[in-house]
């Protein structure tokens, strides 16, 4: 491969929006033959809408609102935006919060006038009342539940849409002859529906996936033999971008995913993607 050749890819690449960590980068795409995909804010919007709150026993919606967005303003994960986003709307002020820490993959903690407040996925939480077992099965798109002392108080929907190029970008990739996966930690259900959405074969879905479990998935992936490009935008996807053969980092999502990847996509969408394995293959054929 002629230096000049790889550069002048990585340079069409900056034009497309595709920023190329290297030309050394470019080779890896060639033997790519498995595209994991992350679902929220990769394959959808990434921008979630709050759409229903349940509450356990006597407790105000809004009581339960304000205990979860005062929590959530202090993480960047979409899903604690939407929480902020519509207890803002519904005219809910916030509370002052001390202690604030990101449980990756799982949810978000804080004091609230002094009392730990967990928002988060249901395994968080010692008790869960079964009105929230009931919203939890039927919830369509992400719950999450708050609450405090290890019992959860109220559930959380909120609903995300898969971008509208999703479907043509997966198809685009198929015909690279790459096979799409779907990996997220939100639950089986929403997983599925996406990915019936965007048209990535229901075996090939996984969900309820801790980060440390996307890496795990990856490699399990190189171990069958195939050379794997993951697509990720947040801190949970940090390790599998840098585990897989090729790291793809959404340029709208976190800096460490972006600092874990191979290639930042500036443009935030999965026709992106396809964009840059097809120069890559395009820029490898002109050297040869
Ligand atoms: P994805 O793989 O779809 O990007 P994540 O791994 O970021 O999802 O998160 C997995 C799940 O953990 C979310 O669907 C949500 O239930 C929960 N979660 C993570 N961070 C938060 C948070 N800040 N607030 C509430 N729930 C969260
Ligand atoms: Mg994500």
């Amino acid at each position: 491969a002629t230096p000049t050749a790889l550069l002048t890819g990585t340079g069409r690449g900056a034009q497309l929006g595709i920023l190329i960590k290297g030309p050394q980068i470019l080779e890896s795409t060639r033997a790519v033959d498995t595209v994991v995909l992350d679902k929220t804010g990769t394959l959808t919007t990434g921008h979630p809408v709050l759409t229903d709150v349940v509450t356990a026993g006597s407790l105000p919606a809004d009581a339960a609102l304000k205990a979860a967005a005062s929590v959530e303003v202090g993480s960047e994960h979409p899903v604690a935006r939407a929480v902020v986003a519509g207890a803002r709307e519904r005219g809910v002020r916030l509370a002052d919060t001390q202690d604030f820490v990101t449980l990756p993959g799982e949810g978000a903690r804080a004091a609230v006038n002094g009392m730990v407040v967990t928002v988060g996925r249901p395994s968080l939480f010692d008790v869960v009342p079964e009105v929230l077992h009931e919203a939890l099965a039927r919830a369509e798109g992400t719950i999450v539940l708050v609450g405090w002392e290890g019992t959860a108080r109220a559930a959380i929907t909120v609903a995300d849409t898969p971008r509208e190029t999703s479907a043509a970008a997966v198809e685009r990739l198929r015909g690279l002859g790459l096979t799409p996966y779907l990996l997220t930690g939100d639950n089986a259900r929403t997983a599925a529906a996406v990915a019936q959405q965007v048209g990535i074969d229901p075996t090939h879905v996984t969900a309820d996936v801790l980060p440390q479990h996307k890496f795990d998935h990856v490699r399990a992936l190189q171990e069958q033999g195939r050379v794997v490009a993951m697509v990720g935008d947040g801190v949970n996807d940090a390790a599998a971008l840098a585990q897989a053969d090729l790291g793809m980092a959404m340029g709208s999502g976190t800096d460490v995913a972006a600092e874990s990847a191979d290639i930042v996509l500036m443009r935030a969408d999965v026709e992106t993607v396809a964009d840059a394995i097809g120069l890559s293959r395009r820029t490898l054929q002109v050297i040869k």
